[in-house]
């Protein structure tokens, strides 16, 4: 039986994608040959690539001195990519403690220069977005992560900040259309929301680069994937195919403007359930801080007992990857783009057929 898939990730992908990549897999466009035997010079992934690239410009709206890459290593390599490219050893960024996440790219990024934690909700375990923090003036950029995967937690409004932004995006980008200008870096991870693990998204204002000192290897700098097209040496070919197959299904579907409304409808749904329900209550603090992709939720105290009783329902109902985070608890429904009303309609049923039963 398929299954309603839940997991933070790698996570759900749309079932057209998925039937069309294992058609490329068998056999490519009839060719007689799987797009995994074929080469990353050749004109079959040349089009793949240049059509993945042109659909992201597209969807994101993007000016023409940013650029499109597709690098590997997972978002966590650019944890350590991005200030090796862009902040010298004497220099000043900001960054914002909003979870794990970000608590691991500060830690990277101590490596190559002066690091100002600006503001951290650590010691509430990340249930809000801390916002108070003030962005020195001589800062080279402010580093966030857009949406905590883990806390469930999502900035609603991108801080204000004069110096250039840099953006995880991993677990919501292409999610929701936003202005791109204040931003000198977004990199994600593909497999929350985009395609299959094994390939990251990097997009890079021009400005941002060339000013380091240091020495980069080729492999850890930008402007080598600038040059070469993403195609230095052999990249994740499967998965760009695929991402260039989700970016084709969000365009089909409405684009950004298109996704974030069937998102926010979707979310609402649960929240609305979580908020109703005697039983259940959310985990972030801030109700504007709430995610809409990743919904954390527990028990109330009263009926914690019930939590592993309530997580068999759900998988006997065919419910995959609802466990929180083990540092949260609980339950965690991640709701990325591709996952249909109707799951979150079906897990919300549970949610009240079971509060109707035992609370
Ligand atoms: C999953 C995730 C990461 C880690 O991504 P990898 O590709 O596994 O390195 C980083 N940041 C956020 C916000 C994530 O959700």
């Amino acid at each position: 039986m398929k299954q309603h898939n839940f997991s933070a990730g790698p996570a759900i992908l749309p079932a057209p994608v998925l039937k069309e990549a294992a058609k490329a897999v068998a056999n490519y466009q009839g060719m007689g040959l799987s797009l995994l035997e074929l080469s990353h010079r050749g004109p079959e992934f040349t089009a793949i690539i240049e059509e993945a690239n042109a659909l992201m410009r597209e969807l994101l709206d993007l000016p023409s001195n940013y650029h499109v890459l597709w690098l590997s290593g997972g978002a966590s390599m650019q944890f350590c990519m991005a200030p090796m490219n862009i902040l010298n050893e004497n220099e000043t960024a900001a960054y914002i403690d909003s979870g794990v996440w970000a608590n691991k790219a500060i830690k990277e990024a101590k490596l190559f220069g002066k690091i100002d934690v600006i503001a951290s909700s650590k010691e509430q375990n990340y249930t809000f977005i801390p916002k108070n923090g003030k962005v020195p003036k001589d800062a080279k950029y402010l580093h966030i992560t857009s949406n905590n995967t883990i806390y469930g937690t999502q900035w609603a409004k991108f801080p204000k900040s004069s110096a250039p932004l840099i953006c995880d995006m991993s677990s919501d980008f292409l999610s929701r259309p936003f202005d791109v200008t204040p931003f000198g870096l977004i990199y994600a991870g593909a497999q929350k929301n985009l395609g299959p693990a094994g390939t990251t998204v990097a997009i890079v204002r021009e400005d941002m680069l060339g000013t380091v000192q240091r020495a980069l290897p080729s492999m850890l700098d930008y402007t080598t994937f600038i040059k070469e097209n993403s195609l230095y040496n052999t990249p994740p070919v499967y998965p760009i195919y695929v991402s260039m197959l989700t970016l084709r299904w969000l365009k089909k579907n409405g684009g950004l403007k298109g996704i974030q409304r069937k998102n926010k409808a979707k979310a609402a749904i649960l929240y609305n359930e979580i908020d109703r329900n005697p039983m259940f209550k959310g985990t972030v603090t801030d109700k504007a801080d709430r995610s809409l992709m990743n919904v954390c939720f527990v028990m109330e105290e009263k009926y914690v007992h019930l939590e592993k009783e309530f997580m068999q329902i759900c998988k006997a109902n065919g419910m995959s990857g609802l466990a929180g985070h083990r540092s949260v608890g609980g339950f965690r429904a991640s709701i990325y783009n591709a996952m249909p009303q109707s799951s979150v309609q079906a897990l919300v049923n549970l949610m009240a057929d079971f509060a109707k039963a035992k609370a």
